[in-house]
């Protein structure tokens, strides 16, 4: 199968590293979506991951149970930062070629994000993981996604989420809602969709970068959207 893309931004929520577990990093999980993820590298499709941290620590429940938010969000960036790290430890281990890049420095550790170098490495074929999301609080590692996806000129955003794309309705609670094959931008807010959180879908919609919404939990999932088959949901613009 020949890819339909040349570079790429994956955003995996937190929750997609913890399979069924309750919390934290199921490895064997971990494994199996890198396995993906070296499957479209090998394809000559250049990777960059922007990773949530949602399976460990978000800021809105700090904030909830009474946390400062910013101090709360600050924690929930941390979060990706320890999933950046477990995910680059599984490429290593089956022989995929990585970098972590973070928004928030922290020198002993990992790289700080630097553009320019996150390109070259991709260029090199190498995946990079982007992790402390914006490096902001109050942000979202969806807006990370649309931001980094933006700066690198990613050709799209593959948002990986636990359902196969977006649905006229709940399909947990509607037998009868179906999927959207491909959606504009503009249906997408006339028809009041939840596509990702508004911030990073105005960001999308304005670079013009579009979307494709699909389940990382559907075995070769990713490697159908990176072949531009019907996979998920494809926001265009
Ligand atoms: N976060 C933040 N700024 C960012 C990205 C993330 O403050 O630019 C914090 C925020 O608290 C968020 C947490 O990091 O709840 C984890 O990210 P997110 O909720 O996006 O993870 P996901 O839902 O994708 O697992």
């Amino acid at each position: 199968m020949a890819a339909a893309y040349k570079r790429i931004l994956l955003k995996l929520s937190g929750e997609a590293l913890m399979g069924d577990d309750a919390f934290g990093i199921n490895r064997e999980v971990v494994g199996r979506i890198v396995a993906e993820i070296g499957e479209i590298s090998r394809l000559g499709v250049q990777v960059g991951v922007v990773i949530g941290g949602g399976n460990i620590f978000r800021g809105m429940a700090g904030a909830a149970s009474g946390m400062d938010r910013a101090t709360a969000d600050y924690m929930g960036m941390l979060a990706t930062v320890m999933n950046a790290m477990a995910l680059s430890d599984a490429m290593r281990l089956q022989g995929i070629n990585s970098r972590v890049q973070s928004a928030l420095v922290m020198d002993q550790v990992v790289e700080p994000y630097i553009r320019g170098k996150a390109i070259r490495y991709l260029d090199d074929g190498k995946v990079v993981i982007f992790a402390a999301g914006t490096g902001n609080p109050f942000f979202t590692t969806d807006t990370a996604a649309a931001l980094r996806g933006s700066e690198i000129g990613a050709e799209i955003v593959l948002k990986a989420t636990k359902v196969d794309g977006i649905y006229t309705a709940d399909p947990k609670k509607d037998a009868s809602a179906s999927r959207y094959q491909r959606l504009s931008f503009d249906e997408a807010i006339s028809r009041n969709l939840q596509v990702m959180d508004a911030t990073a879908f105005a960001l999308c919609r304005d670079q013009r970068l579009p979307v494709n919404v699909f389940s990382i939990f559907k075995p070769d999932a990713l490697k159908r959207v990176i072949c531009g088959e019907d996979e998920g949901t494809l926001v265009y613009c």
